[in-house]
């Protein structure tokens, strides 16, 4: 049974050297709890601000101890009737190949994959169905613009805002292959590759008649296109920042067009909303069911190759969701 533990807190971008693979004792199951052995679990941005000191929306990792995240797993023995062994579930004790857990979810796997539920039937894809529908509000008509587009959010933003109407979808992620992939695989109308050029000038030739809507996975530079090509009224929807996850980066130089045009930004948590994921989920089934809403994976095999997936997840080296399978 092995774990991984937060070593040394980064500065600027994480290296493995701040990660520390363990082996520890197979818990044993008290009465009322379950041992779970994971079989998937979730890389995500949001583990970067946790390997820092300081609190913010979730508190940081504890140095010296194993990090967490979620995953999914199997209940191989168990002391509580509501979690009965054989029963896939999901929960928050991932980096580690076993957890003992007083709770966790059981999912429905005749729905869909296990490692669905970390991926279209899980917190990205609610987070870009709640930034579609609720923060932006995308309308018929609308021009929509999502960065950060090849990855989990960006990739289910973009098809859920042709779901709901947008006439004209822009997508931007690095590198040829990911803005073939978007076009090809994500239903984008255009993609940018945001690596091959100003982001500006690739914004405004894509969407000559400006955009509605921007989707804001990155920060910084997107940001700051995206304000120029923004038209009169039109809305952000902050997600998140991945541009200065790892170091600040020179904020958009052109907010003051956010007042000129009346723009509307509004930042969003989806820990704020999660119960409403269960309500999500069998909708999410039927849209990955019927083909509306496609996922794709990059799979990282082993615990010990965890690290590994989440360095690779700051660096662009997935599609879709990262998934490390233990
Ligand atoms: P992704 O699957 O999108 O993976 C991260 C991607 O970010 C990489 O593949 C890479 O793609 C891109 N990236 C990394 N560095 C940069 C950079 N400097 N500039 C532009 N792109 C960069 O991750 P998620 O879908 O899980 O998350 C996407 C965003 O959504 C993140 O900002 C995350 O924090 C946020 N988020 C927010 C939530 C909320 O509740 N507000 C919930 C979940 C996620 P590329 O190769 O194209 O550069």
């Amino acid at each position: 049974n092995r774990e991984i533990r937060l070593a040394s807190r980064p500065t600027g971008e994480p290296t493995p050297d701040n990660f520390e693979l363990t082996t520890v004792d197979l818990p044993e199951p008290a009465e009322g709890q379950v041992l779970v052995r994971n079989t998937w679990m979730s890389v995500d941005p949001y583990m970067r601000g946790r390997m820092d000191a300081g609190d913010s929306y979730i508190e940081p990792f504890s140095l010296g101890r194993v990090l967490e995240g979620h995953a999914v797993g199997e209940v191989v023995a168990s002391r509580n009737a509501d979690l009965p062994v054989g029963a896939t579930v999901l929960h928050f004790a991932g980096w580690r190949e076993y957890a003992v857990l007083d709770d966790a979810t059981v999912v429905d796997v005749s729905i869909a994959r296990p490692q669905d539920y970390l991926n279209g039937l899980g917190q990205t894809s609610f987070t870009a169905f709640l930034a579609v529908t609720e923060v932006a509000r995308v309308r018929p008509g609308d021009i929509v613009f999502v960065s950060g587009a090849a990855g989990a959010v960006g990739s289910a933003a973009g098809q859920l805002a042709r779901l709901y109407g947008a006439t004209h979808v822009i997508g931007s992620a690095g590198g040829p292959s990911k803005a073939r992939l978007l076009t090809e695989e994500f239903g984008f109308d255009t993609a940018i590759d945001y690596r091959a050029g100003s982001l500006t000038e690739q914004l405004s030739a894509a969407a000559p008649d400006g955009i509605d809507v921007y989707i804001d996975n990155v920060g910084g530079s997107h940001l700051e296109a995206a304000i120029t090509a923004l038209n009169p009224r039109g809305r952000i929807a902050a997600i998140g920042m991945i541009s200065t996850y790892n170091a600040p980066v020179p904020g958009p130089t052109n907010l003051y067009d956010i007042v000129l045009k009346q723009l509307i930004l509004q930042g969003f948590l989806v820990t704020d909303h999660l119960d409403r994921l269960a309500a999500y989920i069998p909708q999410a089934a039927r849209w990955l069911a019927d083909g509306t809403l496609r996922t794709q994976e990059t799979v990282v095999e082993g615990l010990d190759k965890a690290p590994h997936a989440f360095l690779g997840l700051l660096q662009g080296t997935n599609t879709g969701k990262m998934l490390v399978r233990l």
